[in-house]
């Protein structure tokens, strides 16, 4: 999420009135406000669409609002998006409750539009902090792809819903060649340039669900969802092709630059786990280096 992206308030609540008074006040702040007047409308929409923060009813006709803010945090999928209870109730031990069950603050009902303004500003503000710092733990600095352990993560998501689904996942494994001496002849500054550059190429030729990271130094992996193994060598083929176009001038001179890949399916009746097919794909890239490199095996 970029820093100026329109942020989402999800209001459940039963009473109409109030989420025309949310919608009015939150509008005007350029939020936009989504609605469900009861709980399992609103727990399904919070698992389709991007939610920054729940405003939930502590009071909810149909069921408790603390236990559907339970129900919420003990989803994983939906767990962090914060909640801000809205309740006619103002005893103590209500209140209480209330945070103990997971909400990061509450507002009185009839509320006063100055304090609701203020209070979900302020949740949002934390929700965009926390989304920043969640999306750098994701990317690998240099090369601007998905870091290790957001590839070992996809990878393992995307095995276990294979399982369910029956279809297949490829996985590329990319090392680009002799670049020891790269670094050794020009510099580990022109080498970090050159992984970029190759990350750019990689980026630029696989499909937007596809998950390029950087495995670890020079190495790329890529998971490739519902492909088969004769799909993904074609992609890994047009990256090989466009890694080798790249051109760099160093020294008044070309400076060509190849990698070698090896790729494998994940065949969704052995259930393979993230390690053996991580392990195929790392002998096909291995066969690949001793017949020669800057080619693609399987
Ligand atoms: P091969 O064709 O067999 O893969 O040879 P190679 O030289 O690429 O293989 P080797 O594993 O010996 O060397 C990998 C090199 O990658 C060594 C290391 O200095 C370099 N490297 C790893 N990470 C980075 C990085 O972030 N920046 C730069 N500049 N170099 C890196
Ligand atoms: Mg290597
Ligand atoms: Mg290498």
């Amino acid at each position: 999420m970029t820093a100026n992206s329109e942020q989402r308030v999800l209001v459940i609540d039963d009473s109409q009135d109030i989420h025309n008074l949310v919608e009015v006040r939150l509008r005007a702040d350029g939020i936009t406000v989504l609605h469900a007047l009861e709980s399992t409308n609103g727990l399904s929409i919070l698992r389709t669409e991007r939610v920054d923060l729940v405003l939930l009813d502590l009071d909810l006709e149909t069921d408790n609002g603390i236990d559907v803010c339970r129900q919420i945090l003990s989803d994983d999928e939906i767990a962090m998006v914060p909640i801000i209870f809205l309740t006619g109730t103002v005893d103590i031990a209500t209140k209480v409750k209330a945070f103990e069950a997971g909400a990061v603050d509450y507002v009185t009902k009839p509320f006063d539009a100055v304090e609701l303004r203020a209070r979900v500003r302020a949740a949002l503000r934390t929700k965009r902090y926390h989304d920043l710092l969640a999306s750098r733990a994701r990317v690998d600095g240099l090369t601007g792809l998905g870091n290790r352990s957001y590839f070992d993560e996809q990878l393992e998501r995307q095995l276990e819903s294979d399982r369910r689904s029956g279809v297949t996942t490829s996985l590329i494994m990319l090392d680009i060649d002799h670049f020891k001496s790269v670094n050794d002849t020009f510099g580990h500054p022109f080498g970090d340039m050159v992984l970029q550059r190759v990350a750019d190429a990689a980026r630029a030729v696989v499909r937007p669900r596809d998950i390029p990271c950087r495995y670890g130094g020079e190495e790329i992996c890529i998971v490739l969802p519902e492909t088969t193994l004769d799909a993904a060598e074609k992609v890994a083929e047009r990256i090989r092709e466009s890694i080798q176009a790249i051109a760099l001038i160093q020294h008044g001179k070309p400076v060509v630059v190849t990698a070698s890949l090896g790729i494998a399916e994940a065949d969704s009746a052995s259930m393979p786990h993230g390690v053996h097919l991580l392990a195929e794909a790392d002998a096909a890239l291995y066969r690949a280096k001793e017949s020669g490199r800057n080619r693609v095996c399987r």
